[in-house]
């Protein structure tokens, strides 16, 4: 019965569709929680959220959920952080930051992320270990967001054409995944083809979005160049003009990708960086977002939407930007903005406050200042550093969903104290 329901789904395709109720919903056909038999706290397979369009659920959304979602926080004036993880640990950080802020998430894993998930011994030829390690993270993120009650959009971040290979192997996962569960594995996937000239960026493009939105999986695309570095792509010289979208070229690809789905969303350039700089270096520009959306709702004329916001935009290096620009950028119709750097510090961080609290208790297996003969196992334990990281995430976190104004979106109302816990005690450490 799922298989047929699936493959139904799978043939319907999606050209020519030109609104975004012409698609049939990918139906959720189970939960992992109800597939392995996992207990939870509320019913996690059903439960949806007062405040939200009823596809919306708990755990991994895609498809009809995931535009549902999307149009939801355009409608409602927040975007949704999207957090870079490499590890089950920084998994879990963002889910907990998600539920203490009531509020959706996003976790996504870099091409670097997902081979360093995989463990960076392992051979990575033809892009295996990357693969492997993305599926693996996928499958944490999928057991573990139901769990914690709150919906997630599992998605991959920049992907440039000499990586295409490892976005063909996830999509192919997803396509499998498809065939039992009536979903894709991951919600959407990010092509960065921002360096080739824009007509190849949005033929392949094209081409992936018709693939991809066959199972509900949602296209993020990149428009001109994010200045910066990251995960090993350094753009910090290029030439100025590239780091700011012009609104033809934004109309053109609105044009072009719509063709094909509605399921995208547009990383455009307006002076973002990758990285955190000293104030002043950074010459954000949201307004070329707005008058992206003047320019396409003029063209389109009647056809315009009502909010007069067609484009639902992405904010890349987000890291270190004012409040006011992020909240600039929001009004003219980002839904997502991408936290790396600033969660890449936080973790550090708490490892770094952890350490110098505890220093005199953490440089041998015995011997602390309370006797020669000590023994300093409850303090290298490796869940007292990686707890302390998380705490210090989940804090930072705090202040990226109320900059998006994206806090008691769901409805749940406080996180309840976690009973049964096992392990070292929370705070049984000496202050
Ligand atoms: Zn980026």
């Amino acid at each position: 019965m799922k298989f047929v329901l699936a493959a139904a789904a799978f043939l319907l395709g999606c050209d020519a569709f030109s609104t975004l109720s012409a698609f049939k919903p990918v139906t959720r056909l189970s939960s992992i929680a109800d597939e392995f038999g996992i207990p939870c706290e509320d019913d996690c397979s059903t439960s949806t959220y007062k405040n939200l369009p009823a596809s919306v659920h708990p755990g991994v959304v895609s498809g009809q959920a995931l535009i549902d979602l999307l149009n939801h926080a355009k409608e409602n004036g927040y975007a949704i952080p999207a957090v870079n993880c490499v590890s089950s640990s920084g998994i879990n950080a963002c889910l907990e930051a998600a539920r203490k802020n009531d509020a959706p998430i996003i976790i996504q894993f870099s091409a670097g992320g997902s081979q360093f998930y995989g463990g960076k011994a392992l051979n990575n030829k033809n892009f295996g270990a990357a693969i492997a390690g993305a599926v693996s993270g996928a499958f944490h993120v999928r057991t573990m967001a139901e769990q914690y009650g709150v919906p997630v959009i599992l998605h991959t971040d920049h992907c440039a054409k000499k990586l295409l290979p490892w976005i063909d192997g996830l999509l192919s996962a997803s396509e499998r995944y498809f065939q039992d569960h009536g979903e894709p594995l991951f919600s959407s996937h990010m092509i960065d083809l921002s360096e080739e000239p824009i007509e190849e960026n949005l033929e392949i493009c094209k081409e992936y979005l018709g693939r991809m939105c066959k199972i509900g999986l949602l296209l993020e695309m990149e428009l001109g160049i994010t200045g910066g570095e990251e995960d090993g792509v350094d753009n910090s010289d290029v030439a100025q003009e590239d780091l700011y979208s012009k609104p033809e070229e934004i109309y053109q690809t609105y044009e072009e990708l719509s063709s094909v789905s509605p399921w995208f969303t547009i990383a455009a350039a307006f002076g973002n960086v990758h990285g955190v700089y000293s104030p002043g270096n950074v010459k954000l520009d949201p307004k070329i977002l707005g008058r992206a959306q003047e320019y396409i709702c003029d063209k389109l004329g009647d056809a315009a939407p009502a909010n007069k916001l067609p484009v639902s935009f992405v904010f890349h290096g987000g890291s270190g930007s004012d409040v006011a620009d992020i909240r600039e950028a929001i009004g003219y119709g980002t839904v997502k903005m991408n936290i790396d750097t600033d969660t890449q510090w936080s973790y550090w961080e708490g490892i770094k406050k952890f350490e110098e609290k505890y220093h005199d208790y953490l440089q041998g297996q015995i011997g602390n200042p309370e006797g020669p003969d000590k023994p300093n196992k409850k303090y290298y334990d490796p869940r007292e550093c990686l707890r302390a990281a998380e705490v210090n995430t989940v804090e930072r976190l705090g202040q990226s969903f109320a900059d998006l104004k994206c806090q008691n979106i769901l409805g749940l109302g406080p996180m309840n104290e976690a009973t049964n816990v096992l392990g070292p005690r929370r705070g049984g450490l000496p202050v």
